[in-house]
């Protein structure tokens, strides 16, 4: 089975599925059980029993309902991959179930005794038989040269009428024949009794086993060879026993209804089967689906996420370099400072799309042995107008020997934007002194610690399982894109990130990295 848990066609269907070896032993294990059965039936076959008038409609009946279910399992596969196979093989089976009709209300013992009846049964029998074999012929000949047909695509409704309407066709043949020719009884009697006859016969079905033997590839071909076994040693029976009311004659009965009936009973769990397996694959399929959607709108809300910050400091810049320039007398040095400041934002953004692509590839190529604690205070200065805007100030606790750290100098920016600028966004409203703490540590063993606490309101215990989640925020005009992104760098980087619990009031981020001790 493919590793996504979707299923392809094979596996799907029975006239397609391979049979497994389990399969193959019970199939085998059911004709051997048939083949005993017949041999312990032989020696008693000609041994008469009584008359018993309910063992023909009885047989008819649920052949009837055996057949017409098979035949609607059959046409549910062949109305899935309209193949020709499947329609002569679906028809063979609607064939046989309308043909225990006539051929129950022929029985001669049943309602009448005369010749005529006799023939009609007789003929029906052989009818019933021979056409079964041909369509099974027909079905192993055309499964393994599918050329697929318009008409067969069209329509299911009239390959399922044309069916019915060539059984109906033979049945008013039979009855023509055997009414309008005078001869026809005592002919069909004499050739009923013939060796050619039953020669014919049983060569058809065996020329089918044979056929099936040699084709054989999917489950429903297995299946149908027991069922061939069963008509062969239902026929060899009658041919041995040449009379009714013997213990041949009802034993190849039962004999050919049992394989039926368990040929039926093992397609349908088969099919039950396959069912639960498809709709595994379904479920399956639609939450890889989900799951691809997901991480497409998480990757989307992270560029989108990840891009505001460079834009909103080109605005900004944009805004004071016009400033500068339209005062009476332009500071051009500011005017230059606030350019610069647009080029560097710019670069950052060119920068931040390679980084989140590379993190989608997760990418470890772009990493280098980073110094932490310039990596800091890289970050406050390019955060630097937002933090003197906020009037938040900083206190700044660097470890002096921080050994470097192997990480994507980009992507750990962006941890350390994120962190500060949630920061910033948390003291907005604080009436508090405004205090930005960053520390870097050691922390045993070889791994590096940085801290960003602030004294803003602290994270609500009820949402701090949360704030990780991709999507959640609580901000009005939050993504909830910002502490997904950091987590997923930081881990990574084989590191880990956490929210620790705040000495006083306000939050404290935490990020731990594996220090780059080669
Ligand atoms: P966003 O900032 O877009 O909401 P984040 O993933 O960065 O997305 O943050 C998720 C949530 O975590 C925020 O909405 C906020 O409730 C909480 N949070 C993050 N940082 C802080 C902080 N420094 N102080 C208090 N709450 C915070």
């Amino acid at each position: 089975m493919p590793t996504t848990g979707v299923l392809d066609e094979q596996q799907v269907l029975l006239s397609t599925l391979p049979p497994s070896r389990g399969q193959t032993r019970l199939a085998l294990a059911i004709v051997l059980v048939l083949l005993a059965a017949f041999c312990a039936t032989v020696p008693f076959a000609t041994v008469p029993l009584p008359y018993v008038r309910e063992f023909i409609p009885a047989y008819a009946t649920a052949m009837f309902v055996i057949n017409s279910i098979t035949s609607a399992l059959l046409f549910v596969q062949f109305s899935l991959v309209r193949s020709r196979a499947l329609l002569a093989i679906s028809g063979g089976y609607l064939f046989s179930t309308l043909m225990t009709i006539p051929w129950a209300l022929t029985f001669p013992d049943l309602f009448e005794q005369t010749e005529i009846a006799s023939t009609t049964w007789g003929l029906l029998s052989t009818l019933w038989h021979l056409g079964f074999a041909l369509f099974v012929i027909a079905y192993t000949l055309l499964k393994d040269n599918e050329s697929p047909t318009q008409w067969l695509r069209r329509s299911l409704p009239f390959a399922v009428l044309s069916s019915a309407a060539g059984v109906v066709i033979v049945d008013a043949l039979v009855w023509l024949v055997t009414t309008t020719n005078a001869s026809m009884p005592t002919t069909f009697a004499l050739f009923e009794r013939s060796y050619t006859y039953w020669n014919g016969l049983l060569l058809l079905a065996f020329l089918a086993l044979a056929l099936l033997w040699a084709r054989r590839r999917s489950v429903l071909d297995l299946w149908l060879m027991v069922v061939m076994c069963g008509l062969l040693i239902e026929l060899c029976l009658i041919f041995l026993v040449g009379r009714r009311y013997v213990v041949g004659w009802y034993a190849s009965r039962v004999f050919f209804l049992i394989s039926s009936t368990l040929v039926l009973a093992i397609l349908l769990s088969e099919t039950a089967f396959l069912y639960a397996r498809l709709a595994r694959s379904v479920m399956a399929e639609s939450r890889e689906r989900e799951a691809r959607l997901m991480t497409m709108d998480v990757l989307s809300a992270s560029i989108a996420h990840e891009m505001n910050q460079p834009l909103a400091s080109i605005v900004t810049n944009v805004d004071a370099a016009a400033r500068w320039m339209g005062r009476p007398a332009p500071d051009l040095d500011e005017v230059k400072a606030s350019l610069a400041q647009i080029r560097n934002s710019a670069y950052r953004a060119r920068d931040l799309i390679g980084s989140i692509r590379a993190m989608v590839k997760r990418d470890g190529r772009n990493r280098t042995p980073l110094d932490l604690n310039e990596l800091v205070r890289e970050v406050l200065a390019l955060t630097e107008r937002e933090l003197q805007r906020g009037r938040i100030s900083v206190e700044l606790r660097l470890h002096e020997h921080l050994p470097p750290v192997k990480a994507d100098r980009v992507q750990l920016q962006q941890v350390l934007i994120n962190l500060i600028t949630n920061a910033i966004e948390a003291m907005r409203e604080t009436k508090q002194p405004r205090v930005l703490q960053v520390k870097s540590a050691l922390q045993e063993p070889n791994r590096v610690l940085i801290s960003v606490a602030d004294s803003g309101p602290g994270i609500d215990s009820a949402i701090v399982d949360r704030i990780f989640n991709p999507l959640f925020t609580t901000k009005s005009n939050g993504m909830g894109m910002g502490l997904a992104i950091c987590r997923s760098i930081i881990e990574g980087h084989d590191g880990r990130l956490w929210a620790a619990a705040a000495a006083q009031s306000g939050a404290v981020f935490e990020f731990a990295l594996p220090a780059d001790v080669a």
